[in-house]
């Protein structure tokens, strides 16, 4: 298994309450997998990506990716996991303003021990003609493309996307989805995907569903040839 999340369970504290944000969550996801987690506002789901993602940390339970636990890991470990293994992309893109497209996907590069060939990424995101323009000239859909090439550029094994549609119109919304699920076919990257944008979850490989920091279903879809 790639990545095993057992009985995971987080608290904030704000002032005198105790809100209990993910509740025994346990799933696991294969390698390569495509999947997305569904479910109300404010029921968990981008805590359990930050938790996931080494951005913050659970109260208990255990995360475990390749046989790692990176549940376990300190602040200067967790932050070359973070490094080293993930990529993020969030509802607004955060691309650099003075920074080219181009530009932008090179910051990443140069933290990178085994980074993907830019050139190449900036043609499978359809960015060649735009690599030296700024985010403000590029549209929605195209700035997103341009935080994905970012966040690939890294060669992450786990890409988490929290609401990446969350921003666009419908139309661009599915081009984005299939966008990703072309990405996720091409580098084998894993993804989890937080959207509401339900039309997903026909090209995914396993859909989660939480409801008060719970899971409440969990399955894979059998219409799909799983990851490989
Ligand atoms: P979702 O992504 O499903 O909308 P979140 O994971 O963002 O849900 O939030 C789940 C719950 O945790 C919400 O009730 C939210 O108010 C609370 N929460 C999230 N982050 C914090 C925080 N940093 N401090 C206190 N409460 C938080
Ligand atoms: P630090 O380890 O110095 O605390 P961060 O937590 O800010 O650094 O980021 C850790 C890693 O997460 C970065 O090296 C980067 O690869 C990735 N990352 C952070 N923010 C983004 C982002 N907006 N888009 C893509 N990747 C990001």
């Amino acid at each position: 298994m790639f990545l095993e999340i057992k009985d995971v369970e987080k608290y904030y504290e704000s002032g005198t309450t105790h809100t209990q944000v993910l509740n025994k969550v346990s799933v696991s996801i294969e390698n390569g997998e495509r999947c997305v987690i569904l479910g109300p506002s404010g029921s968990g789901k981008s805590t359990l990506l930050n938790v996931i993602g080494g951005l913050d940390q659970v109260d208990s339970g255990t995360i475990t990716i390749e046989n790692k636990e990176i549940s376990k890991l300190k602040s200067k470990e967790l932050s070359l996991y973070r490094r080293d293994y993930v990529g993020f992309i969030f509802q607004f893109y955060n691309l650099i303003p003075n920074l080219t497209v181009r530009e932008n996907i090179q910051v990443l590069e140069f933290l990178a021990n085994n980074p993907l060939n830019i050139e190449e990424l900036l043609d499978t995101l359809g960015l060649a003609e735009h690599k030296n323009k700024f985010p403000s000239q590029l549209s929605g859909g195209q700035q997103q493309r341009c935080a994905i090439a970012r966040a690939l550029v890294k060669n992450p094994k786990l890409l988490l996307c929290d609401e990446p549609t969350g921003a666009l119109d419908y139309s661009t919304s599915i081009e984005m989805l299939i966008l990703m699920e072309q990405i996720n076919e091409k580098f084998g990257t894993t993804m989890l995907i937080v959207t509401h944008n339900t039309a997903i979850k026909d090209m995914v490989h396993k859909v989660i569903k939480i409801k008060d920091g719970r899971v409440v279903e969990d399955y894979r879809n059998d219409t799909l040839i799983p990851a490989k």
